[in-house]
This record gives structure tokens, C-alpha cells and sequence, in this order.
């Protein structure tokens, strides 16, 4: 059969929270800018709010063959603010099994494949799909229709061994474990023999059953991966190499492309577009941090922000507050309007949290996180090791105190402390004493000796996504291989 006229044509479907649809966005974005039509699935939750971010509509309007489509969530109701991260997770989780499949199998039957008959639309047929590494519902799919699909794992390289390995862990009697003994070492993951802890296993681990559905899920929806056509990873091979090499033994493709933010910044340079690099939130962000960072002298402040998803009660935000301020470093913090628990109303909060007075500091709701970490005032991240927010730092040469909290933010935090040497690992600790010291030995007593791995681990990952970086021909190869699956 003839080939195709049309170039090729990706569907990708992110998990729809912010830390997976923002570098599903930027890999979306880079295939565009390597000629590839996309179609970009967002749950209409997500949509209605990345449609207020008017930086993302321009963006992608430049490319024709880009176009957004959307499905329900699904949700009966808005999920509880008091639900515990996990628990959200897995409810978002639930409802896309039970809801995406015909929407999505339509969506790609609409713009022709082999076992559709409708009409091309001017994307031409589906390619392939690039689904989130939990959405197997996609994967089905595509078996279904007869597409190649390759997944997206938005999380570390090291998360995703591990999780690969959770047949072994069992098998050896590694897992599950009662909750209380977490520095009982982990032997039985290739690459990792001296390095893990229970307590550094992702926190899905954590379990004293393997029937937990967060860890049942975690562990069908990996081991699916081996009957995808490859999988694609916002790492570098400078950073996570020996794991990279591990994970290859069983998928021997295996695309790691990132830094994706600062890839697609590059790229953009280098194609002398006219347009800034804006970041996906789906927030909206207070920009007038940035006016206050211009006035603090450089490398003083320590930019606080536990991500997107983490929960905390005010016991903690009271800990942080005075760990914080007691340091007598400046700080800029991001607390999310959702992001205190409510289910300990009792609990009482510093007056001066309460009404935002600081001497030395500056909070906002959400940041424009990519420019806080690279303006000049920045010193430290206080951090909860969410990996987008590790790669974010890493670019900048911004040293890390990380207080992990679910998913992979505890592997991650591992790796900063123990193997890239890039700051310290708080975690299981929340305490103003042991804050207040971290957050001084970061930013002053031992500043230069974090700062120095930081400038070296940034000038690695630059280079990565640079022109002929490992990065930047991993990604040529993906787009080559992209347009060898056309028919
Ligand atoms: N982020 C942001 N502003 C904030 C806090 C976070 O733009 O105030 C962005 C951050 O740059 C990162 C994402 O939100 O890209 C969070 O992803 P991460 O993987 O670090 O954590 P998650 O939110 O998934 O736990």
C-alpha cells in the first residue's frame, strides 16, 4: 500500500493532573516543531482550564496540525478537597477505565485507520499513540484498532525500574512490609543493591498488602508497558544512565528525551521562533513574585513549593512556618488555595501566615515556577521532589531540600541527597527544628559544596538537550521511528 500523504499524526493522552499534562504538552509541542500533526487529549476539567491560559492557545495555534479534542471526566462530582492525594489518584484513575475507551477509540476511527472507514480529516490517519504510562485503557485501544502505541512515563527512570521490579521485590519477600520498620535495606533491585531503604521506595510501596489498589495499580499498569512499541521518559542519560541501561534489558526502546522544558526552549531558539517559553499551568500564577525577586540580592532566597498535589495540615504549614523563619533566610512560598487539609479545622495557623505579614518572605497561590528558578534571587528549593520540579532545579544549578511526599518524590529525593549529591533529604521528618537547620546549611554552611555538584549536574543536562546532546538524538530518533510506523 501507498504511503500516507500526510505527515504523521500522534494522539496523546496525558493522566489529567498538571505534572503529567504539562510535559506531555512540551513533547507535544517539540513533535509539532519536527513537523508531526498531533491530536492532544485533555479531560474537559483540564481543558476548561488550560483554555483560560490564553500563553498555550497562541502557542499552539502557530502549528495547523495541532488540534486539542476532549472527554469527560467522568466524575459524578468535583473530587473532595479533603480526599488524600492517592485518593484522588485513583479516583481520577477509576473513572477514565470506565469512561475513556469509546471516546478515545472514536477519536482515532475518526481521523481513519486501518479498521475505520471514515472520512481523513486534515490531520491525516492516526499514526500512533503516545498514552501516559497509567493509561492502559489507551493501550487497549489501540490493540483494539491496530495502531502503534508507545507510552510516556512523566516520573524518574528510577521510579519506573522500581516499579518494573515489584514482581521481584514480592517474590524475594522484599514486599510487602509492616509501616513502621522503613530502614530495613532493599536488596533485590538491579543498579540500586546499596542505595535503597523501605522508606526510599515510592510511596505506593508502602504497603503492608500487596491488594492495596494504589500498588495493584501501580504494578498492572507497568508491567503493561512491555506490550507497548517503547517508552519515552522526561530524563537524560547523564543523570539516570545506569538505570536507563537497566530498564533497556527489557525495553530495548526506550526514548529518554529530557529535560523537556529545557529541550523545547532550545529548540525554539535554535528555530529563531519569536516566542517566549510559557509554562502549561493550569493555575493561575502570580507573577508579582517576580517583581519582588528583582529586589532581593542574589542567591538569598529559598523558594518553597510542594507541588500541584501534596496535601498538608496546618500542624505542618505551622512547622514550615517557623522552620522557615527562624532560619532567617528569605523565602518566596507557594500555598495552593486547595492545598491545606481541612479535616483538622481545630488546628490553629500563625497569625501571620494567616494574613500573609512577613518580613522576610513572600507567598502566592501558584508561581510561574520556571522563571522563579531561574531568577537570580533564587538560592535553594524547598521541594517536595515531584520530578518535574527536580528537572526544573537540576536545569538551574538550584541546590534542593527535599520533603517527599507520594508517588516517586521518595526515590527522587533519594537520588538527589545519596547519588547527585545535590542537597538533602528531609524526608519522613517534619520538624521546625530540623527545617530551620536544613534550611541554613543549604543556603549558608554548606552552600558552596551543593552548589558546585548543581553548576556541574546543570552544564550536563544543557548539554544533553543541546544540538547532538544524548537528549536531543534520542529525540530524533523518536521522530524517525514516529514516521517509520506510518502505513
Ligand atoms: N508549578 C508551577 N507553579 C507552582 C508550583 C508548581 O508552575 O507554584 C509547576 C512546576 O513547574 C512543575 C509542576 O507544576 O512543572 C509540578 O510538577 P511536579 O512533577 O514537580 O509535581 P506534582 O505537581 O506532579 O506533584
Amino acid at each position: 500500500m501507498e504511503k500516507t500523504e500526510f505527515p504523521p499524526h500522534v494522539v496523546i493522552f496525558p493522566f489529567p493532573v498538571q505534572g503529567h499534562v504539562n510535559p506531555m504538552l512540551k513533547l507535544a509541542e517539540l513533535l509539532c516543531l519536527s513537523g508531526i500533526h498531533v491530536t492532544f487529549i485533555n479531560t474537559l476539567s483540564i481543558q476548561n482550564r488550560l483554555s483560560r491560559n490564553t500563553d498555550i492557545q497562541s502557542r499552539f495555534n502557530r502549528f495547523p496540525g495541532f488540534r486539542f479534542e476532549t472527554i469527560p471526566d467522568g466524575l459524578s462530582n468535583k473530587v473532595p478537597q479533603t480526599y488524600q492525594e492517592t485518593h484522588k489518584v485513583m479516583v481520577i484513575f477509576d473513572s477514565l477505565r470506565s469512561t475513556a475507551k469509546p471516546i478515545l477509540k472514536e477519536i482515532i476511527l475518526a481521523a481513519g485507520c486501518p479498521s475505520g472507514s471514515s472520512e481523513v480529516t486534515r490531520q491525516g490517519p492516526v499514526t500512533c499513540v503516545i498514552a501516559d504510562g497509567i493509561l492502559s485503557v489507551a493501550l487497549e485501544v489501540a490493540e483494539d484498532v491496530g495502531i502503534p502505541i508507545l507510552y510516556f512515563r512523566t516520573a524518574s527512570a528510577a521510579s519506573f525500574w522500581i516499579y518494573l521490579c515489584l514482581p521481584q521485590l514480592i517474590q524475594n519477600g522484599e514486599l510487602p512490609f509492616p509501616g513502621n520498620e522503613l530502614d530495613v535495606p532493599i536488596a533485590s533491585i538491579k543498579g540500586m543493591e546499596s542505595l535503597l531503604r523501605r522508606r526510599d521506595l515510592p510511596s505506593f510501596c508502602r504497603v503492608d498488602s500487596v491488594d492495596v489498589p494504589i500498588f495493584q495499580m501501580v504494578l498492572t499498569e507497568t508491567q503493561k508497558t512491555l506490550r507497548t512499541k517503547g517508552l519515552i521518559l522526561n530524563t537524560f542519560e547523564e543523570v539516570e544512565g545506569p538505570i536507563l541501561d537497566q530498564i533497556r534489558n527489557h525495553l530495548p526502546k526506550l526514548y529518554s528525551i529530557g529535560p523537556l522544558h529545557a529541550h523545547l526552549k532550545n529548540k525554539i531558539a535554535s528555530e529563531s521562533i519569536s516566542q517566549s517559553i510559557h509554562s502549561n499551568s493550569i493555575w493561575e500564577e502570580d507573577k508579582s513574585c517576580l517583581k519582588w525577586l528583582d529586589d532581593q540580592p542574589a542567591n538569598s532566597v529559598i523558594y518553597v513549593s510542594f507541588g500541584s498535589l501534596v496535601t498538608v495540615t496546618k500542624n505542618v504549614l505551622t512547622e514550615f512556618w517557623h522552620g522557615l523563619v527562624n532560619s532567617g533566610q528569605r523565602f518566596l512560598w507557594v500555598i495552593r488555595h486547595d492545598s491545606i487539609t481541612d479535616n483538622d479545622k481545630e488546628a490553629q495557623i500563625e497569625e501571620e501566615l494567616k494574613e500573609g505579614v512577613i518580613e522576610n518572605g513572600y507567598i502566592v497561590s501558584w508561581a510561574p515556577q520556571e522563571e522563579v528558578l531561574a531568577h537570580t534571587a533564587i538560592g535553594g528549593f524547598l521541594t517536595h521532589s515531584g520530578w518535574n520540579s527536580t528537572l526544573e532545579s537540576i536545569i538551574e544549578g538550584v541546590p534542593m531540600i527535599c520533603w517527599p511526599q507520594l508517588a516517586d518524590q521518595q526515590i527522587n529525593s533519594r537520588y538527589v541527597e545519596e547519588v547527585w549529591k545535590l542537597g538533602l533529604d528531609m524526608k519522613d521528618t517534619c520538624d521546625r527544628v530540623i527545617i530551620e537547620k536544613m534550611v541554613r546549611d543549604l543556603m549558608e554552611l554548606r552552600r558552596s559544596e551543593f552548589l558546585h555538584r548543581a553548576n556541574d549536574m546543570t552544564k550536563l543536562a544543557r548539554a544533553s538537550v543541546a544540538e547532538g546532546g544524548s537528549s536531543d538524538s534520542n529525540l530524533a530518533g523518536l521522530v524517525q521511528d514516529i514516521v517509520s510506523m506510518q502505513r
